[in-house]
């Protein structure tokens, strides 16, 4: 063996799986730059970049046998080729290619390299469509490859060939030779770890197999069959990180085990201003079970806007407080915080518990002043300030989170740990984003879950309707009417520019603030708020707009949750095409809360047909759910909250919305986990699924 082919092995033994994409060969760093466009950054990645259509260049025939129309691949050697520049200024490359049965003209349009790549007497196979040029047959712009021997597989003509995402500099030609030589050594590379009898059991083929087809497949079937595999793969390592996630929780965690006193339970309830719907008392008794076990509660409470998830919520410090454990309440927005501390102390107060608001400056730094001392028995409610490490938090024993996807998992472990105590306090988190049955079984598969799916009685629909760009000045004018009519409010959201709150959408609100302000609206108090301003301001504007001192409320997204305003019922969206539907429902939820006929419209510049019949889904239906399946099905789970940053992992072979395969996968963790749940039996699988290098987006 030769030294350069010696070292050739060596290096290639030492690839492996994450190793760093620029250390394939022939990859380097300035290929690797280019590849993280691709977000191409591993080994694996490489691999598992699966292309997006195939070109049948399977057809292989005898030059005599073309016919034209058809695409066909054609093996002969090259006797001439060269550029011909036209009068008109084409430049074209023409190349004669012999066969055994004859001669075939072929011709290429702006590729003047392509003389010193191709040579008169290369071995050389075409594949492209076959046409006329003049009277003449000859074959269009065909992809080709030079035959070094006659052993070496096709790679680019002749048979199914995959076509990749491109970016600048890397063509899929380049990523086809390189994955291909990534599977001549996957054998080093990649080890089976999804168990044999999971593979019998569902018909799958194996990890090597699976690859080959899905980059290389003999037929369309057979990439079929890859591709499934790699999909059930990416569901099931998911699935059974949720699963080891959860067990690992009930057998490692010890809770502060509270008492639960049904009489005691029956006086919370007995002390509501409302009775309290079947779901709210299905959740308080999935509380009440779970605050009892020896292992810390981990619940996820969904429910739509104006569900009433805080009174549940309340009922879980009622009992830590009856237990002796001061309970904390995190909330994503001061605003929301504040509003939080008020219900909440209504809802305790009778019971002679004390309800303590924390809040940060601009700086995040918690106020001063707070007084966290004396009494240690209490409510605490806050935002991102309870974080801060000069807040000593003692005896927790519940910890409450809202809108829970708006926190990293570092900072819920930091707020589940901050309790002191050795134990590990009970965690209930809610959320107005409704999520979609396979989300529940995957992503959040470690949680249990409790749905508020039934509105509390009395609660109006608010009515919606799409208003095209020609109906806008009429809208106007009615939202005028109704503000006089009825002495109610009107919401104006503009959509954030970017994914989130940025300068950008802040000037974007400000602008449609002062072209209402000194134009349609002059004559009606106006409002103004945005994430970028002060947090006294803020409240300002929210007291402001709450007590009637100003009728419109011009504002960027972030009244999306929980903004409890009954004047409020008028919701207008602007640009509503580029909000999911679930998170217009959430900006519908924010009226409709009083007892004023409430209305939601939408605006969108946008014409074409299917923006509008997404948008017009949200006239027909009413329930967050429902409209979060629609969000699946339309745009993907990529955009199932409206926003990456919630942090769902990216799934490229599957995707949430394959519910059977989903439901396939499920089962079979189940049957993996209830035979040896610790995976005593699969340690490489059980190493990878700890390492969490296959799935980073389990919720916490
Ligand atoms: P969300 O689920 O959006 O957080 P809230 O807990 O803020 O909803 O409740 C919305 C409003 O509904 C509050 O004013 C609350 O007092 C009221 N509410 C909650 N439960 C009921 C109920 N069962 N019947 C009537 N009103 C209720
Ligand atoms: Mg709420």
């Amino acid at each position: 063996m030769g030294s350069a082919r010696l070292n050739l092995l060596k290096k290639t033994m030492n690839l492996r799986l994450d190793t760093s994409i620029q250390y394939v060969p022939r990859v380097g760093p300035a290929m690797a730059k280019r590849l993280e466009k691709l977000n191409i950054r591993t080994v694996r990645d490489l691999l598992y970049y699966v292309p997006f259509r195939y070109n049948d260049f399977s057809h292989s025939v005898a030059i005599n046998r073309v016919v034209p129309g058809t695409t066909v691949t054609v093996e002969g050697n090259v006797q001439s080729i060269k550029n011909i520049f036209t009068k008109t200024g084409k430049k074209l490359q023409e190349a004669v290619i012999a066969d055994q049965s004859g001669l075939l003209t072929v011709v290429w349009f702006n590729q003047i390299y392509l003389p010193k790549v191709i040579h008169e007497g290369d071995r050389i196979s075409l594949s492209g469509p076959i046409g006329f040029f003049g009277n003449k047959l000859v074959m269009e712009s065909p992809a080709y490859e030079i035959r070094g021997d006659e052993e070496q597989e096709l790679l680019h003509t002749g048979r199914f060939v995959p076509v990749y995402p491109e970016t600048r500099g890397v063509s899929s030609k380049w990523i086809r030779g390189r994955i291909a030589y990534l599977l001549s050594i996957q054998r080093t590379l990649l080890t089976e770890l999804t168990p044999r009898t999971i593979l019998q059991e569902h018909h799958l083929v194996g990890i090597f197999d699976a690859l080959s087809s899905v980059h290389f497949p003999k037929s369309i079937s057979q990439a079929e069959e890859g591709r499934r595999r790699l999909a059930f793969d990416e569901l099931f390592f998911l699935q059974l990180t949720s699963m080891l996630r959860k067990k690992q929780w009930e057998d490692d965690e010890r809770a502060t085990v509270f008492k639960v006193n049904e009489e005691e339970v029956k006086e919370f309830t007995r002390h509501l201003p409302f009775i309290l719907t079947d779901d709210q008392q299905k959740a308080i008794r999935h509380i009440c079970a779970d605050v009892k076990r020896t292992y810390p509660m981990n619940r996820l409470l969904e429910g739509d806007v104006g569900s009433g998830k805080t009174v549940v919520a309340a009922l879980g410090m009622y009992l830590a407080f009856k237990n002796g454990y001061t309970s904390v309440m995190m909330a994503p927005t001061q605003i929301l915080a504040q509003q939080h501390y008020e219900t909440i102390q209504q809802l305790l107060n009778p019971f002679g518990i004390t309800v303590t608001l924390i809040l940060g400056n601009s700086k995040g730094h918690p106020l001063k002043g707070h007084p966290l001392k004396g009494s240690p028995l209490r409510v605490i409610i806050g935002t991102h300030a309870l974080l801060q490490e000069q807040i000593q938090l003692n005896n927790v024993g519940l910890v409450v989170v809202d809108e829970q996807q708006r926190f990293g998992v570092a900072q819920r472990t930091i707020i589940r740990k901050k309790g002191s105590t050795m134990l590990t306090p009970h965690f209930l988190t809610m959320t107005a984003t409704p999520i979609p049955r396979t989300l529940a079984l995957t992503v959040y598969g470690n949680l249990d879950l409790s749905v508020l799916s039934e509105m509390p009685k009395g609660r109006m629909q608010v009515k919606t309707w799409v208003v095209p760009q020609e109906k806008r000045e009429s809208a106007y004018e009615w939202i005028r009417k109704e503000l006089i009519k009825f002495d109610c409010r009107a919401f104006i959201i503009c959509p954030f520019i970017e994914e989130s709150e940025s300068l950008l959408s802040v000037k974007a609100v400000k602008k449609e603030y002062d072209r209402l302000a000194l134009g349609t609206f002059r004559d009606i108090p106006l409002g103004l708020l945005h994430g970028k301003m002060k947090p006294k301001d803020k409240t300002n504007a929210l007291a402001d707009f709450k007590e009637g001192r100003t009728k419109i409320l011009v504002s960027t997204p972030v009244v999306e949750v929980g903004i409890d305003i009954p004047e409020a019922s008028i919701m207008l969206i602007e640009g509503a095409d580029r909000f999911g539907l679930s998170q217009l429902h959430q900006l519908r939820g924010r009226v409709g809360r009083g007892n004023l006929k409430s209305y939601c419209l939408l605006f969108t510049e946008n014409t074409d047909e299917k923006t509008l019949e997404r948008l017009k889904v949200l006239e027909k239906v009413k329930n967050g759910p429902e409209l979060s399946e629609y969000d699946l099905k339309l745009r993907g789970e990529g955009d199932i909250f409206g926003m990456k940053q919630h942090g769902l992992p990216t799934l490229t072979l599957t995707s949430l919305k394959d519910r059977e395969l989903v439901e396939e996968t499920q089962q079979a963790v189940h049957l993996i986990m209830d035979e040896d749940p610790k995976l005593s039996r699969f340690p490489l699988l059980r190493e990878q699924v700890e390492k969490g290098t296959i799935e980073k987006g389990i919720q916490d």
